[in-house]
């Protein structure tokens, strides 16, 4: 502890000369500030030191920093110049003046002191003791407080597994990016990693997240110094580039493009990958049209995932610019997607049911079920017209669980009046990627009452190929409970032989596309449906031909070995109220000219 002179007897502190005696109130006071564990100084109204503690004293030995050696009849004002900084410290020091004349009640600032062995944080706090004027003023270290601070601060703006910029921070970025005065060009890349879910299925988590690190270095590398990697989440990143344009960009995106294509190294394994890249940009700054509302980072991110996804539509691995129609699209399924949850929930939607031809017996013994949707304004509307819109926006699920509830009560109500038809019912991949198959299929015949066999579940060569060990595990179960199964539209697609092979279907449909050739083709026709029908064979499956649209077609598809067929030529889908009479006339006929 170090006293000052300090004008004596008229410092109700009675702050002495140092060496010389402190009376006894100057003693108590000396030893409230000795026990602070803060360094701390009494100083008077002109900024004078009158004392230091002890902790002052050690802060400034350990520190070894003339900024901060200051004692006792030194001049605090001077060393509070240095610390703080430049636009600071005279508003500091106008402050500390004020509260020495009592004007307020306490003064807080906080400084940081760069040190060899990094920066350290202070917090300092003054407060007024007495009329004189006389300050207290403590330095607390907080540096330990500011630096877990800061850590966490950088750990809720950053990806953990690539220690990259975070959705949340990316968005500021582009946000300061884009408001900055004087800007150049700014454009953003989406990437989406093409197989990325395989490895992780199939190499496990570790050599996944091991994948990410190695691509969010990869494409790192491949930007310029100023263009910022973020990554949103799962395989999806972002590359926010600053005063580029459009070409830049593009630039950019096929040395991302180049850098993902060399092949990554996985748990010991060489593995080769993809990306689906969508860009979107806005001009210079200023350059806009004046009246259009500002661009944020939400309008470009979102905008550079519409071309990504388009992009990869297209049939991955492609680059793709953003265009104003790719918005007007994805509106329009907004719009529809909005009013299929609406008809869901009422009752525009409605099944139509197409005839399903047995050969050998020339008997109907099946129907399979499509879905419609009666639109108030738009009319009769096919599923092509709203099933894309439904998948993107997880409308799959309830419209599929619709389906089968509603043709498993539509085929127990037939069979009540004797007429046994089994029913086909349609599931896409990403149903079948839910994984509620199943237990949704068990419900629907539970509560209709409908014995398994007369249904039939069918999936596309797609939804197979998708995730081929998942759909066999559900599509085994269905089986197994007496449901059939019917491998659809085989030929239409360039899955996997192997994994259609693990099917375990017990009906196989012959695409339309080989059955409707012209007729100046019927020998490629014949010789394409024909390996088919052999595949079928070897696999042990009945195989049926879809799209038969002529007498000269259901000949051809017979004498190739199908044994059932539908197709225009036997009969359009038609509403479930026409199916009885429809049977009833088909087999009226079939008796006749018998
Ligand atoms: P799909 O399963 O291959 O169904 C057969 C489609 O071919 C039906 O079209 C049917 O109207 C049409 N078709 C039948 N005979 C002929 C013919 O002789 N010539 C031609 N050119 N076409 C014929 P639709 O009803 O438009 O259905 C198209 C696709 O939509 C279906 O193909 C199926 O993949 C899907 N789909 C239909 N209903 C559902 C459903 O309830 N759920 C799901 N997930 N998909 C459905
Ligand atoms: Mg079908
Ligand atoms: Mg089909």
């Amino acid at each position: 502890m170090r006293t000052g002179t300090a004008g004596g007897a008229d410092l109700p502190l009675d702050v002495r000369r140092r060496g010389g005696r402190p009376s006894a109130p100057a003693v108590v006071v000396e030893a409230v500030l000795d026990a602070l564990p803060s360094p701390t100084l009494l100083i008077d109204a002109d900024g004078r030191v009158l004392l230091t503690n002890t902790a002052w004293e050690h802060a400034a030995e350990l520190l070894d920093d003339d900024r901060v050696r200051v004692g006792v009849d030194g001049d605090y004002f001077a060393m509070a110049h240095r610390l703080v900084a430049d636009e600071d410290t005279g508003n500091l020091i106008e402050r500390l003046r004020a509260l020495s004349r009592g004007e307020c009640d306490s003064v807080q600032a906080d400084y940081a002191l760069e040190q060899r062995d990094g920066t350290r944080w202070y917090h300092l706090q003054a407060s007024r003791v007495d009329q004189a004027g006389q300050v207290v003023v403590t330095h607390t270290d907080v540096t330990s407080r500011v630096r877990a601070e800061r850590a966490s601060d950088w750990r809720a703006r950053h990806d953990t597994l690539t220690e990259l910029p975070n959705r949340a921070h990316l968005h500021e970025l582009i946000d300061a990016e884009l408001a900055r005065p004087g800007r150049g060009p700014v454009s953003v890349l989406f990437l989406d990693v093409d197989g990325f879910k395989e490895v992780n299925d199939s190499l496990g988590h570790e050599a996944g997240d091991d994948l990410l690190r190695q691509i969010a270095g990869r494409l790192t590398g491949s930007t310029r110094v100023g263009d910022t990697v973020g990554r949103l989440g799962g395989d999806e990143f972002v590359v926010l580039c600053r005063d580029c344009d459009t070409a830049g960009a593009e630039a950019l995106a096929d040395r991302c493009r180049a850098g993902v294509d060399r092949p990554f190294e996985l748990a010991g394994r060489l593995v080769r990958l993809g990306v689906s890249i969508g860009i979107a940009g806005i001009g210079l700054a200023g350059a806009d049209d004046a009246d259009a509302p500002p661009v944020r980072s939400t309008d470009l991110v979102r905008d550079a995932d519409l071309a990504m996804y388009a992009a990869k539509a297209a049939g991955r691995n492609r680059v793709r610019l953003f265009t104003a129609d790719l918005r007007s699209a994805a509106q329009r399924r907004a719009t529809v997607a909005a009013e299929l949850r609406e008809a869901l929930h009422g009752d525009q939607l409605e099944l139509h049911y197409q005839p399903v031809l047995h050969l050998p017996s020339d008997r109907c013994t099946g129907v399979e079920a499509l879905v419609r949707w009666r639109h108030p304004e738009r009319g009769l509307l096919p599923p092509a017209d709203f099933l894309p819109s439904a998948a993107q926006h997880d409308l799959i699920g309830p419209l599929t669980r619709w389906v089968l509830r509603a043709a498993a009560r539509q085929a127990a109500a037939w069979a009540a009046d004797g007429l046994w038809l089994v029913t086909g019912v349609n599931v896409g991949a990403a149903y079948v990627a839910g994984g509620t198959l199943v237990d949704d299929v068990l419900a629907a015949l539970g509560e209709a009452g409908l014995p398994p066999e007369l249904l039939q579940v069918e999936v596309a060569e797609s939804a197979v190929s998708a995730d081929a060990e998942h759909a066999a595990a559900q599509l085994t179960a269905l089986r197994l409970a007496g449901v059939e199964v019917a491998l659809d539209d085989v030929g239409s697609g360039f899955s996997s032989l192997v994994e259609l092979a693990t099917v375990p279907a017990g009906v196989l449909t012959v695409d339309r596309s080989l059955v409707a050739v012209a007729a100046g083709r019927r020998r490629q026709a014949a010789a394409a449906i024909a390996a088919v029908v052999a595949l079928g064979r070897v696999w042990g499956l009945r195989c049926q031909a879809e799209g038969v649209e002529t007498a000269d077609q259901l000949a051809l598809v017979g004498e190739l070995g199908c044994t059932l067929a539908q197709g225009f030529h036997i009969a359009a889908p038609m509403p479930a109220a026409e199916v009885p009479g429809w049977m009833a006339a088909r087999r009226a006929h079939a008796a006749g000219g018998a």
